[in-house]
């Protein structure tokens, strides 16, 4: 009886709140959008990062259409400095829907004139352009022939940007700093075909020779800042030169192509008697690096994590990262992370204490860095005394202290380094988070949690991601 009467209680409950949703639909929607927009619409999140050197993933896809992907695209914040590397389609509005600074876009570096990385260039100047009221049209830097690119977006784009300064004002779209101009890079000669482009405020840029061919020259970058490095090795077969420049970075973000899959693509294309797809579909097999290769490049270069993207073919679930991945996991030992769009890099400056949270957007998916790749979604347990007196404030043994993570890019934040002295790996269970840290939206003592609301067009059963902003 007392069950019958409490079952009636429960769903009378969920009968009423159901009714109210039903009812104030337009009410609740009108406060999600608010409170959306409170916290995304004109907001510089890399402005609230700390000291480090952060990468924004704008696109992790590839030319093959893909709903979970921008084309190539990643976003490199270095202290104060803004540079993007490629344009991929759909990777600038990435970028903005992410708070990236697009109105402190200094340089765009290309990697090579391969479509998939340029056909997003023209919106990216406009977003630049009148996102910074600049003065100066946008410094595009790739490699021999970019000058022609960028003639073409600029003169594409000019009768819009006339519009622009008619409707906006001059002091908004100022038609001086309109569109991009060139800078060719040199390519890089000699045994390991790399050199420093850029060394200033403690940002370096060094470029390097990939094998890419037939198109020639195929860049890769090497950004480091304050004793932290990411490589980005744009399109490349292995690439014995990449390997030497990509020598102990932080982070090696290599492209990759599961041939498996890509070859079973061609032979269904072909059966179903679809000649072009099938010849194309065989040719790019042999100027890109699988996931094999790219784990072989990050072990010879002592790679500390190795990020895959430029994802070919398109995986529409993470369920299939295993299978993309095939051995990759035997030839490298750190972590290897399938790249996923709107996720941030952080790599703090200066040997900071760092620390990731998972995609899940709370402490219970904290994930350490530096576990091993088969591992790498086990969450610290025998760390979480530790953590608790991190995230609280305190100081820890060596003198670490924990530089509070933004609080809003908590929700994207996969990855970092935990260097809390002694810290081990834990066997792979969840763990409780500090009670201070539960509270959504909220920063207790510095402790941040998932202000942003998690993402909705991605992984719709996983937890904490539901409904809300996309960043
Ligand atoms: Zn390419
Ligand atoms: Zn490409």
């Amino acid at each position: 009886m007392r069950l019958r009467l409490l079952v009636l209680g429960v769903v009378g409950l969920v009968a009423v709140a159901a009714a109210c949703v039903f009812l104030f639909q337009r009410q609740i929607g009108e406060a999600m959008f608010r409170q959306a927009v409170d916290e995304n619409v004109g907001r510089d999140r890399a402005a609230e990062l700390p000291d480090g050197l952060h990468v924004f993933v704008c696109g992790s896809g590839s030319p093959m259409p893909d709903a979970l992907r921008a084309g190539p695209c990643l976003g490199v914040v270095a202290g104060k400095h803004v540079i993007v590397v490629d344009a991929g389609s759909g990777g600038p509005r990435r970028l903005a829907r992410m708070g990236f600074p697009v109105g402190r876009i200094e340089k765009v570096y290309l990697t090579h004139l391969h479509s998939d990385h340029i056909d997003s260039l023209g919106e990216l100047m406009l977003q630049a352009w009148v996102g910074g009221s600049r003065g100066q049209p946008l410094p595009i830097a790739g490699p021999q022939g970019v000058e022609d690119v960028v003639a073409g977006f600029n003169a594409a784009y000019r009768i819009d940007s006339t519009y622009r300064t008619a409707h906006h004002g001059a002091d908004v779209a100022n038609p001086a700093g309109f569109g991009g101009v060139a800078e060719i890079i040199p390519a890089p000669v000699g045994p390991g075909k790399a050199a420093v482009i850029h060394d200033q405020d403690g940002v370096k840029i060094t470029v390097i020779g990939v094998d890419h061919a037939p198109v020639e020259p195929a860049f890769g970058f090497r950004i480091d800042y304050k004793g932290r490095s990411v490589v980005i090795s744009g399109d490349t077969t292995y690439s014995a030169e990449l390997v030497a420049a990509a020598k102990d970075t932080d982070v090696l973000l290599h492209e990759a192509l599961q041939p498996v899959m890509v070859a079973q693509m061609r032979d269904a294309a072909a059966a179903k008697g679809q000649p072009n797809i099938a010849k194309v579909m065989g040719d790019i097999l042999d100027y890109h690096a699988s996931p094999e290769d790219a784990a072989r490049a990050a072990t010879a270069a002592n790679a500390k994590a190795l990020v895959l993207y430029h994802i070919v073919p398109p995986l529409p679930s993470s369920l299939l990262d295993a299978a993309f991945l095939g051995d990759a996991p035997a030839n490298y030992k750190g972590p290897i992370r399938v790249a996923e769009d709107a996720v941030v890099t952080d790599l703090m400056s200066e040997g900071r204490l760092e620390v990731g949270v998972g995609p899940g957007g709370n402490l219970t998916a904290f994930t350490a860095f530096g576990l091993e790749s088969d591992q790498r979604h086990a969450l610290f347990d025998a760390n979480l005394a530790t953590l608790k007196t991190a995230w609280s404030g305190g100081t820890l043994a060596g003198g670490d202290k924990l530089y509070p993570a933004s609080p809003t890019l908590v929700d994207r934040i996969w990855q970092a380094t935990f260097t809390v002295p002694g810290a081990r790996r834990a066997p792979r269970r969840r763990v409780t988070p500090p009670a201070a840290a539960r509270g959504r939206g909220r920063r207790s003592r510095g402790v941040p949690t998932a202000a942003v609301p998690p993402t909705s067009d991605r992984r719709p059963c996983s937890s904490g991601r539901r409904a809300g902003v996309r960043g």
